[in-house]
């Protein structure tokens, strides 16, 4: 289990984690659990997510366990600079359908002693990397891969397989049109 590693407070030094997986991996689930340990710290928080993603209700984050956070919904990452109020923790839902400038955003607040904290799929639907997550993924200090369960095999999952027909990339608040499946399942189902 991730476990925060607290700098001195006095060097203003700020941080990126990402935490990514498959659909039903349990990514939002660890997000709010960082967040509510933030919050016994008493750190202000600041969670956003991208407006594409209207799902449950429009200012929370839920997760498929029902546990849920406010937060603001942005048009794109440039935005979260001029909402940012010096939190000193930054969490981003949904983090693979922001444009690429999220990259500079969090290397940005970074720079200014905030503990960024992203949550978002790493692949999507045909198995090829999900957005900005790439770069996101290798300019973060801590990465943390969680695993959803293959419905098939039991093994642990990582692929998002879609079970209905179309090319599109995102279909938003679909969560019943997808199945985790593992590499060897996903495969022989013609991937
Ligand atoms: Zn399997």
């Amino acid at each position: 289990m991730f476990l925060e590693h607290f700098p001195d407070e006095f060097k203003n030094h700020g941080w990126i984690e990402v935490i990514c997986g498959s659909m039903f991996s349990g990514k939002t689930e660890e997000l709010i659990r960082r967040l509510k340990r933030a919050q016994f710290a008493n750190q202000k928080i600041l969670l956003v997510k991208p407006k594409v993603d209207d799902r449950y209700h429009k200012s929370n984050v839920v997760s498929h366990q029902g546990n849920s956070f406010d937060a603001i919904c942005v048009e794109n990452s440039k935005e979260i600079l001029s909402i940012w109020r010096k939190e000193k923790v930054v969490a981003i839902d949904e983090a693979q359908f922001f444009d690429e400038e999220i990259v500079s955003v969090c290397n940005e607040l970074s720079k200014k002693g905030v503990r960024i904290i992203i949550a978002g799929l790493d692949m999507d639907f045909k198995g090829v990397p999900f957005g900005p997550m790439p770069q996101l993924l290798s300019i973060a200090e801590y990465v943390t891969k969680v695993h959803a369960i293959c419905v098939s095999c039991g093994n642990l999952a990582q692929f998002s397989h879609r079970t209905v027909a179309g090319n599109e990339q995102v279909l938003v608040g679909a969560v019943e049109e997808y199945k985790p499946l593992c590499r060897s399942c996903y495969n022989k189902i013609g991937h």
